[in-house]
């Protein structure tokens, strides 16, 4: 058996192309990157996977539809204007998980949450390993590797 061969094997048959659909096979999700020149579109959370984890992302994110509305109905409220609202709803939604509600900073960097709830799908979905942490202002972030180097060059 040729190498070739088997890599055929393991690829799967694509999803309803016309639709404008990621490639992972029932990923419902919007074909939005291509990294071979437009040739195959997937989502971003499939993108950068190897097509072996394509069926369990696939499966992890039918799990967690009700985050891809939930950032949805977020995206919704900031195409409206409607920042403040974006923030308190969010802030309702995950009443009883505190490390989700959007922090200080996330609450005026409102597309930064954003960010943030669509990295966290990709944990939940099993397309990024480690779950993100909220957002902060990049000059914190900058000090903390800042000094973190700075210890580093010393020992
Ligand atoms: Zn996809």
């Amino acid at each position: 058996m040729s190498y070739v061969k088997r890599k055929t094997e393991v690829a799967e048959a694509p999803s309803d192309f016309s639709s404008g659909n990621c490639y992972a096979s029932g990923c419902a999700l919007r074909g939005s990157v291509s990294l071979d020149g437009g040739g195959r579109w997937f989502c971003s959370h499939h993108a950068w996977a190897e097509p072996k984890h394509w069926p369990g992302i696939t499966a992890g994110l039918r799990e967690h539809d009700w985050m891809s509305g939930l950032i949805g109905d977020i995206r919704k409220l900031l195409g409206e204007g409607k920042r403040r609202e974006a923030v308190e709803f969010s802030r309702e939604f995950w009443a009883e998980y505190p490390d989700m509600q959007p922090n200080d900073h996330e609450a005026v960097h409102v597309e930064a949450y954003v960010y943030r709830l669509h990295l966290d799908l990709q944990h939940r979905a099993g397309a990024l390993e480690k779950k993100p942490a909220p957002m902060r202002p990049q000059r914190e972030s900058w000090k903390s590797s800042r000094a973190q180097l700075s210890q580093e060059i010393v020992q």
